[in-house]
C-alpha cells in the first residue's frame, strides 16, 4: 500500500461507519445536513469554484491548481470519467475508473463548514460502486507534511485498522519517499 489515504470501501455506508474511528463517527454525527447530489458537468460552474478555491488562503499560502484546468475536467467529463457533486455551497469532483475513485478536494466557500459533510456524502455515494476510494495526497507529494498524521485532515476518513498502524516515512537512497507501516522494498527502484 503506497498511501494510507487509499480507502478500501465496504459495500454499504453503514459498514464503512462500523470500521471508522470513534472520532470519525463523532464528526459524522456533527456534520451539517446537506443536499448532496450528483450533477452534470458545467464548465462555468466548475470554473467559478476552481477560481474561488485559489482565492482562499490555507495554512501554507494560497492553493493552486497545477495540472488541472476547467477544460481538462471538461475532457474527463466527456470521456465519462468525471463525476460532479454539489450541495448548496460546495462542489466536489471525482474521477471514477472501474473499481477506483480518485477524489479531488471539495471546493467550497471557507465560511461554510461543509467539507466534512461533503466527504461523508461522497463516501456514502461511493460505497458499493467501487472498492477503492483515493482521498488524494498519496504517491510522492511535494511536501511530506502533506501526509503527516497530525496535520492532514484526510486521516479522519481512514478505517481504525489503518489509522492504528505505525506509519512512518521510509526514505530510499534513490530519493524516493513513501509512507509505510512495515519495511518493504522501495516502490520506485525496488531496493
Ligand atoms: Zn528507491
Amino acid at each position: 500500500m503506497k498511501t494510507p489515504l487509499l480507502v478500501s470501501l465496504p459495500p454499504t455506508f453503514a459498514q464503512y461507519l462500523e470500521t471508522a474511528t470513534k472520532r470519525c463517527r463523532y464528526e459524522y454525527r456533527q456534520a451539517p445536513a446537506i443536499n448532496h447530489a450528483e450533477v452534470h458537468f458545467d464548465l462555468a460552474q466548475v470554473r467559478y469554484w476552481m477560481q474561488l478555491w485559489e482565492k482562499q488562503p490555507i495554512a501554507t499560502g494560497f492553493p493552486k491548481w497545477r495540472r488541472y484546468t476547467p477544460e481538462r475536467f471538461e475532457n474527463l467529463a466527456k470521456m465519462g470519467i468525471l463525476r460532479v457533486f454539489t450541495c448548496d455551497h460546495a462542489l466536489q469532483m471525482v474521477e471514477k475508473c472501474d473499481d477506483y475513485i480518485y477524489c479531488h478536494p471539495p471546493l467550497y466557500d471557507k465560511q461554510n463548514q461543509l467539507a466534512k459533510a461533503m466527504w461523508f456524502a461522497l463516501i456514502r455515494w461511493a460505497c458499493g460502486k467501487a472498492n477503492w476510494l483515493d482521498l488524494g495526497g498519496g504517491g510522492q507529494p511535494k511536501r511530506w507534511s502533506d501526509l503527516n498524521r497530525d496535520s492532514h485532515y484526510k486521516w479522519l476518513y481512514v478505517s481504525k485498522t489503518v489509522a492504528a498502524q505505525p506509519w512512518r516515512v521510509q526514505v530510499c537512497p534513490c530519493g524516493w519517499r513513501e509512507l509505510i507501516s512495515e519495511p518493504h522494498p522501495c516502490s520506485r527502484c525496488a531496493r
